[in-house]
């Protein structure tokens, strides 16, 4: 069977997989670095290190340009403007940048922001909070037994008293890739804006804000082969002005006085503070490589070793996988699991010993969980470099895992 690996040498691009011999299935919790990004990393530093924006020296200027330059190359890898995307620490922040910048102005009380029951606690408990500030009401759109969205419950749930629609592009528990054009065309309908959460989306799909539509979006760089503590939040050009500054400090003023100040009017309102810039040089660099890929050729790979994946899992006796289990369209490369009698823990504890690393836990979706009737699951996320290999390694572990566990009965399903 012919892999990504055999057309272009991934793996090898990566110097921690190419000098050890793990199946990293990870990949939703974080990603592994290139070389090209950390020779762009390193190039910062050996060229010089400057604050961009505050000084008129030659490094500074030559620094505040690669930093502007990061802005634009992030910008055309997402399908936006430059001047629509601002740099944060992470999808985390970027989300609630936008609900505090944004959203919690905008809500007062009877309005209603919609989220669904898969949401990630990043895009949960920020809505959470800005309906008990407002007054407002949060409404939990439920999924079908498949993990997609239930669109008729969802149809039924938007009313002209929706102000925010919040939603991920692709669940980081079920792989679910939502119907992002119809949930914007709907919600814009009623007037409501649509803010996605594009962390489990970047780096797998090809994107483009602009042709999505929606209003707002954040994202992390560790999620896309680049480092951790820096992402990018999206907002609509002409929302831009309806954001007010969220964290004050330098960066983002206009003037300041004693009795009173003026900020930015543009994005750039919303760094304050000395930027990340080697994180948004990373960022660029893992835009640079993944382009260099093809987001579709990579898009196509996960997905072919989705649908193996799920094939093996039809054969594992005492698996369940929790959301559209039988292919591989309408997901990305994130299958959660439990074994039938088995500890998550314990699953995670045999496959570490067999070289896989897997995660285990409510993968910050405890509401989901609940609603899918387990405590807690096993999730296999795959990423470029992933191989059949690494999920025969994995397959092989579960498949025996209760005989060499011993079988220890602990109820997990109903
Ligand atoms: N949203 C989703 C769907 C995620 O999977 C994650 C992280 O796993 C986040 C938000 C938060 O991302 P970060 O921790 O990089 O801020």
């Amino acid at each position: 069977m012919e892999t990504l690996q055999d057309r272009i040498i991934c793996r090898e691009d990566f110097p921690f997989l190419a000098q050890s011999k793990i199946a990293y299935l990870d990949n939703a919790a974080t990603t592994q670095i290139p070389s090209t990004v950390l020779s762009a990393v390193e190039a910062y530093y050996r060229n010089g290190a400057a604050n961009p924006g505050r000084g008129e020296y030659g490094l500074n200027l030559q620094v505040t340009q690669l930093y502007e330059q990061a802005r634009e190359r992030i910008a055309a890898f997402v399908g936006a403007n430059a001047e629509e995307i601002a740099f944060t620490a992470g999808t985390t922040e970027g989300l609630n940048t936008i609900a505090q910048a944004y959203a919690a102005k905008m809500l007062g009380p009877g309005d209603e922001v919609l989220v669904t029951a898969a949401e990630h606690h990043s895009n949960f408990l920020i809505w959470q909070h800005a309906c008990k500030q407002a007054g407002a009401r949060l409404i939990i759109s439920p999924f079908d037994a498949n993990g997609r969205l239930d669109w008729d419950a969802f149809k039924a749930s938007v009313s002209a008293k929706t102000k925010i629609v919040a939603l991920a592009h692709v669940s980081n528990v079920l792989g679910t890739v939502f119907p992002i054009e119809d949930v914007v065309e709907l919600s814009h309908e009623y007037g409501a804006k649509v803010v996605l959460d594009c962390a489990q989306s970047i780096g797998h799909l090809p994107l483009n804000l602009h042709a999505l539509g929606v209003d707002f979006a954040a994202f992390s760089g560790h999620k896309m082969y680049a480092l951790s503590g820096i992402g990018a939040m999206y907002i609509k050009q002409d929302l831009i002005a309806d954001t007010s500054a969220f964290m004050l400090g330098g960066g983002m003023v206009d003037e300041v006085w004693e009795s009173q100040s003026s900020y930015l009017d543009n994005i750039r309102k919303l760094e304050a503070g000395t930027p990340n810039v080697v994180g948004a040089i990373s960022m660029a660099a893992a835009a640079d490589y993944l382009d260099g890929i093809g987001l579709n050729s990579i898009h196509n790979h996960e997905k072919e070793l989705t649908g193996y994946l799920l094939g093996c899992f039809s054969e594992i006796p005492d698996c369940k996988v929790h959301g559209i289990p039988g292919n591989a369209n309408d997901r990305t490369g994130i299958v959660s699991f439990s074994v039938k009698g088995v500890h998550p823990t314990d699953v995670a504890l045999a496959l570490d010993e067999a070289g896989v690393c897997i995660r285990t836990g409510t993968h910050c979706a405890q509401p989901l969980h609940r609603r899918l009737g387990v405590e807690q699951s096993c999730r296999i996320s795959l990423g470029l470099y992933n191989t059949f290999d690494d999920l025969q390694k994995a397959a092989r572990t579960l498949s025996g895992i209760r005989e060499s566990l011993g079988r220890r009965i602990l109820g997990m399903f109903p």
